[in-house]
């Protein structure tokens, strides 16, 4: 057996590196890194971890399921950090993450978005950050809706009056080669860009939620401004993950 090499041991090497790299790579694209957002992703690992993070300087970080991110939000707290939802929502889980988080990645119906809305007048918060998450490759068995229905959900969004628009989000296939990703990653900005030309974004342009560990480069390239990272800051997860 393979000994796992302790995440602690490398998590300021692994920082650094990433930052280096997206330093090296938006510079290279002729865009400032001051642009970019890292999501550092902690699904799997412990609050300890997640503490270490923050002694490093990370201060947002995402989360894929409300129940796992309950303890260790609770554990952290929020007053340091700010924690992002990037898992798929379901509807009995979405009165727990208006309570719990800071943003919300993943809506992917009107209907969520309706109901995000009743439930922060209910839970009495004035303002819930949202992105839509838009599903480009046609795969109807993951979450995220389709390119023609985001803008109908947009205007949904923006006659929410506590929800605030801030932009879109994909999870594109994997492929081996992740140049391949390039194309949805392109896509995610036309429609981006589109909504805002029609104002959906006011005076902002807003926010692309793309790239991963395997592809944060390319999604650099083409125009992301928070990068979603796990792996390449904390190490590999237990392969059972999601
Ligand atoms: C796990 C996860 C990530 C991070 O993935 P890595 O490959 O570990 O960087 C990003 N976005 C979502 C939605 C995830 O579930």
């Amino acid at each position: 057996m393979v000994e796992r090499s302790p995440v602690k041991q490398n998590l300021p090497e692994r920082y650094e590196d990433v930052l280096s790299r997206i330093r090296s790579h938006s510079l290279a694209a002729g865009r400032s890194p001051d642009d970019i957002k890292i999501i550092a992703i902690t699904k799997t690992h412990p609050a300890d971890i997640v503490r270490q993070a923050i002694d490093l300087g990370m201060r947002e970080f995402g989360e894929n399921r409300v129940q796992e991110a309950e303890s260790k939000i609770g554990d952290i707290g929020r007053v340091r950090v700010r924690w992002h939802l990037v898992g798929h929502l379901q509807a009995n889980k979405a009165r727990r993450a208006v309570q719990l988080f800071d943003v919300i990645h993943s809506v992917d119906s009107e209907s969520l978005a309706r109901r995000l809305e009743r439930l922060c007048a209910e839970e009495d918060r004035s303002t819930m950050p949202v992105l839509i998450q838009v599903e480009l490759a046609g795969e109807k068995t993951k979450s995220g809706l389709p390119e023609e229905k985001v803008e109908e959900v947009a205007a949904v969004i923006k006659s929410c009056k506590r929800l605030e628009f801030l932009g879109l989000m994909t999870l594109p296939p994997f492929f081996e080669d992740a140049e391949q990703v390039r194309p949805f990653f392109r896509r995610l900005r036309e429609l981006r860009d589109e909504l805002a030309r029609k104002g959906y974004f006011g005076d902002s342009s807003g926010e692309l939620s793309m790239g991963m560990t395997h592809d944060f480069e390319i999604a650099i390239e083409e125009g992301a401004t928070m990068l979603r990272i796990g792996t390449a800051i904390f190490g590999e997860r237990e392969k059972n993950d999601p």
